[in-house]
């Protein structure tokens, strides 16, 4: 029985591609990276005209994996998603990214914001607006002051809980964002069921906009569509003062991208506020 185990062993080692184990080997090392503090945070500013003000950060997490650098999120978060450590490690972002705006807040930038990213997961498996509820009272920040930025998926999950879910955090006062719109499939009928006050335009559509000009008119259209429904319009990866005049004449809110920073770990953020005189 030992010998066929180890060639049951040998057989899938065989068949498994380089891309499984390696999903393997992330799996297991994603387990402890809570607890070994191997997570970290670094926040984009978002900035609005006319003067270019930073208004808010976003939160994104990074992990640093001893002897492996950093590993992108696209690479670790579908699979925190499907083992669920996305729960433990969303909580995580959650506390950390609201400690950090109570650091800024007590600095003086008391009117910054500060945008967390949630996986549909999380609404599968927790109670989040128990979890905000409990995050904000434990932190002191304003419910006004966090956003969550949500995917178009979780809009579409079946049954009542979502819409409840979000009905209760607008009951809370924190502010949602529809993230990447345009790349689900987005159905408009969404944007009237839920409380989304903000769309943020994803980054496809911005990055050719000087050359292409489908994507121009479908920005611009969404642009339109998002006032007509009074919610507040972000464009994700501006990278150019080309994509940023084009923004700008279409009466897009508020620009994140490159073209203003990359995303920076909290010091850097910290000098920038200094450095800009934000407060
Ligand atoms: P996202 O929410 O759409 O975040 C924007 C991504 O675009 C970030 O990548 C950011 O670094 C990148 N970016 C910003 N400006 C520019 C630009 O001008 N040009 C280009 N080329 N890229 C730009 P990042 O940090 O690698 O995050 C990737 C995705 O991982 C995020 O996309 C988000 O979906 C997910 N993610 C990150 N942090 C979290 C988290 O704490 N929780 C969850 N559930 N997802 C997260
Ligand atoms: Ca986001
Ligand atoms: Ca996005
Ligand atoms: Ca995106």
């Amino acid at each position: 029985a030992k010998g066929r185990g180890r060639n049951c062993a040998e057989f899938y080692t065989r068949k498994m591609g380089a891309d499984a184990e390696r999903h393997l080997m992330l799996q297991s090392a994603m387990r402890t990276a809570l607890a070994h503090g191997e997570f970290e945070l670094c926040y984009q500013p978002k900035v609005a005209l006319p003067d270019g003000q930073m208004f808010g950060m976003e939160a994104l997490l990074r992990w640093r994996r001893p002897g492996h650098g950093v590993v992108p999120p696209a690479e670790f978060i579908p699979l925190a998603e499907e083992t669920g450590a996305i729960v433990a490690i969303g909580e995580w972002v959650l506390r950390t990214a609201c400690n950090q705006l109570r650091r800024w807040h007590d600095q003086g930038y008391t009117r910054l914001t500060m945008a967390v990213n949630l996986s549909g997961r999380q609404f599968a498996r927790q109670d989040v607006p128990a979890l905000i509820r409990q995050v904000l009272a434990d932190t002191g920040v304003p419910a006004a002051s966090l956003e969550l930025e949500l995917t178009e998926s979780i809009l579409m999950s079946e049954g009542t809980a979502v819409t409840d879910a979000l009905l209760q955090l607008k009951d809370i006062g924190v502010t949602l964002a529809l993230d990447d719109f345009g790349t689900g499939y987005s159905s408009l009928s969404y944007l009237k069921r839920f409380p989304i006050d903000v769309l943020k335009i994803d980054r496809s559509f911005i990055t050719d906009l000087a050359s292409d000009a489908e994507n121009a008119s479908l920005t611009r259209t969404i642009i339109l569509m998002a006032q007509s429904l009074h919610m507040k319009t972000v464009a994700e990866g501006v990278e150019s003062v080309a994509q940023l005049s084009f923004l700008r004449r279409c009466k897009c809110d508020a620009f994140q991208g490159y073209f203003f920073s990359k995303p920076l770990d909290a010091e850097g953020v910290t000098g920038l506020l200094r450095d800009r005189r934000c407060l």
